[in-house]
């Protein structure tokens, strides 16, 4: 869809997002909220449906077995969605952790009164595959496994080929909240066998935040009408009126940012499609690593589960560093970083996906030079 804007008539954004979304975003992406849609319009329906099946296809090239489902609220509303509508009352959730957004998973089960048991492995290790076999191979009670692809918390990436093939191997449903990484990491939900799949429109797409959406096995999702635990996130509900309505949404929905997430859909194609994004990203965050180093920061996580999305940085071993004043001075440089998320040690996070290009963490490294506080004084 075209745009009828003059971009320099758009303000720029004082300082550059480098957090794992909301993130920054281009002018047009924003420029495309500047009109009103009508919510059950044709020219709206259409646009939805178009999302839907460019999304599926950026998920697998086996198009026909799966299904999107867009759904209103951030990306935890969704996760909730599949959460509280794809498991039956005698069902058994296991939930793998190593993070904030594998434990908020196990708290939802919780408060929905959902039968769950955790395998937590700390917060700087993968997932463990090993001791999830183990489990599956004497508690049959299991019906659905969930694991986080990048747990934002650290930026580490967990192994959901291995995961989600051994629970295969052990017939389970596999749920991947890969909020962080879908459309900045390659994946094939097919080639994997994961069942749900769920992410954000804030956040490697580089839409702005409103809605979350949900890759969905058509068969895995045909078993799920009148489970829901809740009314507004109903998964099925919303995927049938979805679906026979043509793009319609159940109750309101987000109109300017499903606008704006077609304009960053139609970038991340421009861009050249999913690969050459997630090569953007690693290239961002090898040089980010590179210079932090060079200027004596060091990482949380090794290289080997270090994903390109975002990066742990551990504070500099100094009385004098204090992360409010360095995030106050790199945002007089033009930069607002992240704080840390973890007990394990303190850190701070700077996440390198949004619009951001090599350039900016040149000048994001010269930044960060002439603002080493800690070391002169
Ligand atoms: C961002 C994120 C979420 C969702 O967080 P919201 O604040 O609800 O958008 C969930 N899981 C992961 C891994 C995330 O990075």
């Amino acid at each position: 869809m075209k745009l009828n804007v003059n971009l320099n008539q758009l303000p720029d954004n004082p300082y550059l997002l480098l957090t794992p979304g909301p993130l920054s975003t281009s002018k047009k992406v924003k420029a495309a909220m500047l009109r009103d849609w009508c919510t059950w319009d044709q020219d709206y329906n259409e646009l939805v449906q178009s999302i839907r099946s460019r999304l599926v296809q950026m998920a697998t090239s086996h198009t026909d077995a799966y299904t999107t489902v867009l759904m209103q609220g951030s990306g935890t509303f969704c996760v909730e969605s599949v959460i509280g509508s794809v498991i039956p009352p005698s069902g058994k959730l296991l939930v793998l952790t190593n993070g904030a957004y594998g434990k908020r998973i196990a708290q939802m089960a919780e408060v929905l009164g959902i039968y769950a048991i955790v395998l937590d492995s700390g917060e700087t290790k993968p997932v463990n595959v090993k001791q999830l076999e183990e489990i599956l191979k004497v508690d049959a009670s299991i019906t659905h496994v969930a694991v986080v692809h990048v747990e934002t918390t650290t930026g580490m990436i967990n192994p959901i080929a291995d995961v989600a093939k051994v629970s295969k191997k052990y017939g389970k449903t596999v749920i991947v909240d890969a909020m962080s990484s879908f459309g900045g990491v390659p994946v094939d939900v097919e080639a994997l066998d994961i069942d749900f799949l769920i992410s954000s429109a804030n956040k490697c797409i580089q839409g702005v935040p409103g809605f979350g959406f949900i890759i969905a096995n058509k068969e895995a999702l045909y078993t799920c009408k009148g489970l829901a635990r809740s009314l507004s996130l109903d998964l099925y509900d919303q995927w049938e009126t979805m679906e026979h309505g043509n793009g319609k949404w159940r109750f309101t929905s987000p109109t300017h940012t499903v606008r704006a997430f077609d304009q960053a859909m139609q970038e991340l194609e421009e861009e050249g499609g999913v690969l050459r994004r997630f090569e953007r990203f690693t290239r961002n965050q090898q040089t980010l690593v590179a210079g932090m180093k060079k200027l004596g920061f060091q990482t949380l996580l090794p290289d080997e589960w270090q994903s390109p999305i975002i990066t742990s940085f551990l504070f500099p071993d100094s009385a004098v560093f204090s992360f409010d004043e360095f995030y106050a001075r790199m945002k007089q440089e033009g930069f607002v970083i992240y704080p840390g998320k973890i007990t394990a040690a303190p850190t701070f996070r700077i996440g390198n996906i949004g619009d951001v290009h090599l350039e900016d963490i040149h000048r994001l490294l010269q930044g960060v030079e002439n603002q080493l506080f800690w070391k002169t004084t």
